[in-house]
């Protein structure tokens, strides 16, 4: 398939920026602490844990889908709807490279089941 490498590269370089940002949110969280003194140490180092997994979560969650697509393209499945098995337009991926869904599937999914 055409257009691989560039895909490969797009989403290596995503997630160079997700990693990236995940120290800023750590000093965020730390600069919250300081301007709480009073409280006690051990239970605001679990607080700052809490935070930073809620302030990650959908990039962990985009890290993650990111990664699964680059395991894709190392198995040739890569651009190919994990529901139906159609392929998935080259629009679709140049907009959205770690997708795992056709248009039709995930608009389906989108308006839900129920
Ligand atoms: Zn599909």
């Amino acid at each position: 398939m055409r257009g691989l490498d560039k895909a490969k590269q797009m989403l290596v370089a995503r997630r160079r920026t997700l990693e990236k940002r995940l120290p800023e949110q750590l000093i965020e969280a730390r600069d919250a602490r300081e301007a709480q003194p009073a409280v006690e140490d051990e239970s605001v180092d679990r607080e700052i844990v809490d935070r930073l997994s809620a302030l990650t979560a959908a990039e962990q969650h985009e890290v993650q889908e990111i990664d699964a697509a680059l395991f894709r393209i190392e198995n040739h499945t890569y651009g190919q709807c994990e529901r139906c098995g159609s392929a998935i337009g080259r629009g679709r991926l140049q907009a959205l490279p770690e997708t795992r869904f056709c248009i039709e599937c995930s608009d389906q999914a989108r308006k839900g089941r129920s």
